[in-house]
């Protein structure tokens, strides 16, 4: 890349076609924001910085550094250093200073699994999950393929009604009298919101993590009744193994979805 780029001027829409530059696969509007200026004043920022970080030879290793991060939209910027020494020699094995990388921080992945927070770690969260879930039903990832011939069950795990929520019952409209599209923000709010539960919604939500403890100790004393056996022999003839994904619905329940296996 050459040292010098030449900028297109930011307030002609000719400077677009100025040869240094790829065509946008969309022409930016010349909309205004309060701080940024319009679309191609912003796009004109970047590119000098870009040819800056170029020009210095630090684009690439920038490039290596952001491309490790697998698109997360909001990586955890870490600053300070770390020393690895060998405790018997002395010697210095390995020395990072944050300041020494290309972005001047180390930047890690921040695994946040709401896609509204991290498009990129929430995909991946959920397709580490299914591998997860899979591995459990049909093997692999350490668990024999003969899991897939034990009794499993998967169920879902929904909370109670709290009060009747605007929702999209088919093909009908809500009770409302409206159709309410995917992404309405009415969808799943109470209908009316005098007499909904919150109490009740917010302690279920708090309780989550216990009320699932007291499934799978009475879901083991249930399988030992049925099977003539107290729990402590059960053991002996069976274990129970989960996995469990918690959801949070429309409406702000948490719901699991749960593999059961008996091995
Ligand atoms: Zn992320
Ligand atoms: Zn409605």
């Amino acid at each position: 890349m050459p040292a010098q780029l030449q900028l297109p001027s930011p307030t002609t829409t000719s400077a677009i076609s100025n040869t240094t530059f790829a065509a946008p696969a969309h022409t930016p509007k010349a909309n205004t924001s309060a701080n940024g200026g319009s679309a191609l004043e912003r796009r004109a920022r970047l590119t000098a910085r870009l040819a800056k970080l170029a020009a210095a030879g630090h684009l690439a290793p920038l490039a290596r550094q952001i491309g490790s991060l697998g698109g997360c939209a909001r990586p955890i910027r870490m600053t300070g250093h770390r020393t690895r020494l060998d405790t018997a020699t002395g010697q210095i094995l390995d020395h990072l200073d944050t300041r020494h990388l290309p972005a001047g921080e180390l930047l890690v992945r921040c695994g946040n699994r709401r896609a509204a927070r991290c498009p990129a770690c929430s995909t991946r969260y959920r397709y580490d999950t299914y591998q997860l879930i899979a591995a459990g039903l049909r093997g692999g990832k350490t668990v024999p393929a003969t899991v897939a011939t034990h009794p499993r069950v998967f169920a879902t795990l929904t909370a109670p009604g709290f009060g009747p929520v605007h929702n999209q019952p088919g093909a009908a409209s809500c009770v409302c009298g409206t159709r309410h599209g995917d992404g309405d923000p009415f969808l799943g709010t109470p209908l009316n919101p005098q007499r909904y539960d919150y109490t009740g919604a917010v302690l279920w939500n708090a309780h989550a993590p216990a009320l699932w403890a007291r499934f799978t100790t009475h879901l083991r004393r249930e399988i030992a009744h049925a099977a003539g056996l107290t729990q402590r022999t059960l053991r002996h003839h069976a274990t129970l193994s989960y996995a469990k994904v918690a959801e949070y619905q429309k409406r702000g329940q948490i719901h699991f979805h749960t593999v059961i296996r008996i091995d």
